[in-house]
């Protein structure tokens, strides 16, 4: 009796194409964090990113350019998902 089916196989060093995109948007935006945000103004949702103190998440609505912050640290936001508009 077998104990281990020879039907699975599992390849090392074979990534998805989703794994390498995401890869190479890290790379690219390296050093600049950023969290999903849900822009109720507009019902749509976006990517606001750090600032450059490093203090809060920054952004704008893509639609209608309402501004919206989330602080970093003790009494902000530790979500990558945040409400805004
Ligand atoms: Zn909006």
């Amino acid at each position: 009796m077998r104990s281990s089916p020879d039907y699975i196989l599992k390849i090392d060093g074979l990534a998805s194409p989703d794994d390498r995109e995401e890869s190479q948007q890290q790379q690219s935006l390296r050093g600049r964090p950023w969290i999903a945000v849900r822009w109720q103004c507009c019902s749509v949702y976006s990517r606001i990113y750090r600032n450059r103190q490093g203090t809060a998440y920054e952004g704008r609505c893509p639609k209608c350019g309402t501004q919206a912050k989330a602080a970093i640290g003790p009494g902000g936001t530790n979500s990558r998902f945040f409400n805004a508009g």
